[in-house]
This record gives C-alpha cells, structure tokens and sequence, in this order.
C-alpha cells in the first residue's frame, strides 16, 4: 500500500530529484533483457517504480523551511464620531493594522499585492 506524504512537507526538489533518477536507474537496471513486447513486464517495471518514488516523497528528509501562508489586506471602513478611516484587515487571522505591510505583524503571513 503507497503511504502518501502529509500536505505541505517541504523537500529540497534538487535532492529529490537527483534520488528520484538514482532509483530510476537502479529499477530500469533490473528489468535490462526484459522483452519490451512483453506488456505485463512493463506494468510491472511502472508499478515498481511509482512504487519507489512514493516511498521516497514519504521518507525524504523534509528541507529546513516552513511553509509560508499567503494572505491579503482587506480594507474595512470605521467611523470614530463622524470622521472615517479605514483599517486593514489581515485575510488570515483578522488583525487590523493602518497601513498595509508586506507581512501581517501578528500571523506572519506574506501579503499578496492586490
Ligand atoms: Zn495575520
């Protein structure tokens, strides 16, 4: 049965990359002299590998980064005894703030331009 590595593991894509082509290698040297009519050989060869990529996605060493959350500022209207301002409000986690920063102060998260 494939394990499936959790949503959002982060993994340095060159190391894996160059893991992914290792095995490759290995598993394409065990089916050298495989007749490539024989269909059922070439399933087998797939399956084999998927198989390999898979455990590696699921074992590699996560890369040392956190995953970073895009949010928005959302301009919301106030009025303090008759004259208006406007606050903006991280989409995340609600935080008002007066100017819209690259990063909301309270979550972290890095805020698209609209
Ligand atoms: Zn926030």
């Amino acid at each position: 049965m494939l394990k499936i590595p959790e949503e959002g593991k982060l993994i340095d894509a060159g190391k894996f990359y160059r893991e992914v082509y290792r095995t490759y290698t290995i598993a394409k040297d065990r089916f050298t002299g495989v007749d490539k009519a024989d269909l059922p050989d070439f399933v087998r060869f797939g399956e084999a590998v998927t198989g390999l990529i898979g455990e590696l996605a699921y074992d590699f060493v996560p890369a040392d980064a956190k995953l970073v959350v895009h949010g928005k500022w959302l301009a919301r209207e106030y009025e303090d005894g008759g004259s208006p301002y406007v606050l903006f409000h991280c989409s995340e986690c609600d935080y008002p703030n007066a100017r819209q920063r690259a990063y909301c102060p309270e979550c972290g998260a890095k805020m698209d331009r609209v």
